[in-house]
């Protein structure tokens, strides 16, 4: 299969509501967009960490929830057709005949005139529980996020883990499985406490049964190396064996740098140094903007994020149109495409 290889104006590398927000401001100065991100949906910290907890300082926003958030930050984006390439890490970035070129840990090349780092706290990934093989298993019958709710209908399922997303996708999938164990090494659980109830009362009706205190210990496999089941065990030793079809392993997510820290930009503490009138970085036609970029006074706040990206991208645009002069306009003035 031929690798995939794109051209592209502005290249954003990251898809959290910093990111996306880009997309707009880029299109709506003319400027073409491809979004990279490692995780494989849209959304950043918002989506991952926290999609259904209410958001307060999002301006015009009295309260809107992460996901929420994001859903609009698509449809708002959705007029300039950004380029989405989702699922694979940013490993290189480097100059080629006066592009920049970016090429992915699945292999897809994105060339683009200039790139907007908004990569947030760097790449996330799962926190994996040290099992023995758990990578055979991977996308079969270990998951770390649910995609499609549907494909856990009527199988045994062990969700491992004491917070939000355990708590939430047990209740969730308890009307569709089969069986559901929740594994939780001690009795209190880190989530709302609506759903810690509503995960008692399943429990109470039998749809749910709680291990507690029990660890992860083991995957039990057939001959053929299929996961049958999953071994836990207490501090005192004491193992069962529960019958599996799925593991669903909710540690919560591990951030990184990763290989942002090898592109030779000017880095502060961890984070990206800018000019905070340009959003530019120390290498020409690279900006950053978001929980990633840092100055003087910096707030990582989304809103700041915001206002950072049309920064960025009014000084973008004389890199990727030479010799065109930018007419500032509002929106009000300018419309948006496909609007009457
Ligand atoms: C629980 C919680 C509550 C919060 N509440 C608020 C609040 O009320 N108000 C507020 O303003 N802020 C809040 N925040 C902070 C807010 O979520 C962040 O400021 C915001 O998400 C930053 O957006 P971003 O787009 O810069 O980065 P992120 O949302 O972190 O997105 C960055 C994206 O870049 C991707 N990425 C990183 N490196 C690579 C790479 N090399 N290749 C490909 N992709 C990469 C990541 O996978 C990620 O999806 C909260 C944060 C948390 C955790």
């Amino acid at each position: 299969m031929e690798a995939q290889r794109i051209t592209t104006d502005v290249a954003i590398i990251g898809a959290g509501p910093v990111g996306l927000f880009t997309v707009f401001q880029a299109g709506m100065l003319g400027m073409k967009t491809t979004v990279i991100d490692v995780l494989p949906e849209i959304g950043g910290q918002c989506q991952a960490l926290y999609p259904q907890k209410p958001i307060y300082d999002i301006p015009a926003h009295p309260m809107v929830t992460g996901e929420e958030l994001i859903e609009n930050l698509r449809k708002q984006a959705e007029p300039f057709a950004p380029e989405y390439v989702l699922g694979g890490m940013v490993e290189q970035l480097t100059k080629d005949n006066n592009a920049w070129q970016m090429v992915t840990s699945l292999g897809v090349t994105v060339e683009a005139k200039v790139v907007i780092i908004a990569a947030g706290c760097g790449a996330f990934g799962p926190n994996k529980p040290p099992l023995v093989g758990i990578e055979r298993h991977e996308g079969n019958q270990v998951f770390y996020m649910v995609k499609d709710r549907q494909s856990f209908k009527d199988k045994m399922l062990v969700i491992a883990g004491g917070g939000d997303s355990a708590v939430d996708w047990a209740n969730s999938l308890a009307e569709l499985a089969k069986k559901i164990y929740v594994v939780h090494r001690r009795d209190k659980f880190r989530a709302a406490p609506d759903s810690v109830r509503k995960m008692q009362e399943l429990a109470a009706q039998g749809k749910v049964e709680l291990v507690i205190p029990y660890q992860l210990e083991a995957i039990q496999e057939d001959a053929s190396r299929r996961m049958t089941g999953v071994m836990v065990k207490t501090l005192e030793g004491e193992e069962r064996i529960l019958p599996a079809d799925a593991l669903l392993a909710f540690f919560g997510l591990s951030m990184n740098l990763g290989p942002i820290s090898d592109w030779g930009l000017n880095l502060s503490k961890n984070h990206i140094a800018v000019d905070p009138a340009t959003m530019a970085t120390s290498a020409s036609g690279i900006y950053a903007i978001g929980d990633i970029a840092t100055y003087t006074g910096k707030l990582k706040l989304i809103l700041c994020g915001f206002s950072e990206a049309a920064i960025a991208c009014h000084n973008a645009y004389n890199q990727v149109f030479p010799g065109k002069a930018l007419h500032f306009e509002y929106s009000t003035t300018r419309g948006v495409p496909g609007e009457k």
